[in-house]
């Protein structure tokens, strides 16, 4: 049975020996990390959410946390594509049946398969949770069959399986919704071109299509038409807490590389004297250390609330991405600035995480939506 400690301390060294010394090359050749992938799967890291009757580690969102942070101080794009596979793991082994539980759970556990979320469309945008596809019944014991176009899909292409959202069957509202496990050799499984992100380049975001895909009950997760609770319930706190600890390991890693930088910089034209002597310099770097510091509060006291089944987690489940994504771009632009031209160029891989650091806010729920809903929440108004 894998040691938590030992698969966290495991994915701790393997970001900084192996996802560390690759991350400029993923970025800039927008190359799949498979290499990164391939290492923590053999350490037990992508069977951190599998239970442990599958053979994982079965960790907790706090773990998790800790995992994608270490992660995403070197590289973002691994770190996204481990969250997508851990969300797609927790919703298998809370809604699966047997046989995909055991098609899935042990082998993911043991690295030698890799799932993501593939449900984002066009048609709905960042309200991600109420798809336009439909599965449509044939009829006369026919069978059914599902056509979609999915907009936006991590490890597109790369990955082994994918939960894919659609309405039931004769749908009467867009949150009658099933989900169900598609494995990449399905007919009609289609990957659509590359999306070219700005950031988080290596995590091959494309749009996926499904062309009269023939479905199975047997391949549903959940009962007929409650794919829309386990998106809130199951998805959505992973999902955002996941995205809440990359953007704090991205801003945690620009902070570190600014500090530096800046202790470092010294002026010949006036004696050798530092930046980090100016005032304003001091300033701006406590801010920034009070920026990091009370989001990182704010993520851990969400995570708390979540693990004792607090009922006002949810608003901060809510809150809490849209605050690490703005403490996360407000620093790393703090210290593009700092940093000067060192920073404007490549070399100090500062850039890189300005540019991984705008994903947060336009994943969905974007900020503003997020804002939207918890302004919601807190004048007792009904979210949808
Ligand atoms: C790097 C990356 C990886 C991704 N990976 C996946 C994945 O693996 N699986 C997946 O399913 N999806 C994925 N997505 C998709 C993502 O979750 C969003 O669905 C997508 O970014 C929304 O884009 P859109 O252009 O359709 O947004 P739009 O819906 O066009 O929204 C545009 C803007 O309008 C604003 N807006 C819209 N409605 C409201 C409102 N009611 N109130 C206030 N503001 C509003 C939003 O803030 C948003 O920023 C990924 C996206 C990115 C950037």
């Amino acid at each position: 049975m894998p040691d938590l400690q030992a698969v966290l301390a495991a994915n701790e060294k393997l970001s900084e020996e192996i996802l560390s010394p690759h991350a400029d090359q993923v970025d800039q050749s927008r190359q799949f990390p498979r290499e990164n992938l391939n290492a923590l799967g053999k350490n037990g890291v992508l069977g951190l959410l599998v239970p442990l009757e599958f053979g994982g580690v079965g960790a907790t969102l706090s773990e998790m946390s800790l995992a994608l942070g270490a992660q995403s101080k070197h590289c973002a794009s691994t770190a996204m594509i481990t969250l997508m596979h851990f969300c797609s793991t927790v919703v298998i082994a809370s809604k699966g049946n047997d046989a995909l539980k055991q098609k899935v759970l042990p082998a993911a556990a043991s690295g030698g398969h890799l799932s993501t979320l593939a449900f984002s469309e066009a048609g709905s945008g960042g309200h991600f949770y109420t798809p336009i596809s439909e599965v449509r019944d044939n009829g006369n014991g026919k069978g059914k069959c599902l056509s979609a176009n999915k907009s936006f899909v991590t490890s597109a292409g790369e990955a082994d399986s994918y939960i894919v959202s659609a309405r039931k069957a004769s749908a009467t509202g867009p949150t009658e919704v099933n989900l169900y496990l598609i494995s990449k050799d399905t007919n009609g499984l289609l990957t659509r071109g590359r999306f070219e992100g700005l950031g988080l380049t290596g995590n091959a975001s494309a749009p996926m299509s499904l062309q009269e895909i023939v479905i199975d009950d047997d391949t549903r997760l959940g009962a007929e038409g409650s794919g829309f609770q386990t998106m809130l319930e199951v998805v959505l706190p992973h999902f955002q807490i996941g995205v809440a600890s990359i953007s704090l390991g991205i801003a945690t890693a620009a902070f570190q590389a600014i500090t530096t930088r800046v202790g470092a910089r010294r002026y010949e034209h006036s004696g050798g004297a530092a930046l980090a002597s100016i005032p304003r310099v001091q300033y701006l770097t406590a801010e920034m250390a009070i920026e990091l510091n009370s989001a990182r509060a704010y993520l851990n006291e969400t995570i708390r609330k979540a693990l004792a089944g607090d009922p006002a987690a949810m608003v901060d489940v809510l809150g809490v991405k849209a605050k690490a994504a703005e403490a996360c771009l407000g620093i790393v632009s703090r210290a593009m600035m700092l940093g000067g031209g060192w920073a404007f160029g490549r070399r100090g891989g500062l850039e890189r995480l300005f540019r991984d650091a705008q994903a947060a806010a336009v994943m969905a729920p974007s900020t503003d939506v997020l804002k939207d809903f918890i302004g919601k929440a807190c004048l007792g108004l009904p979210l949808f």
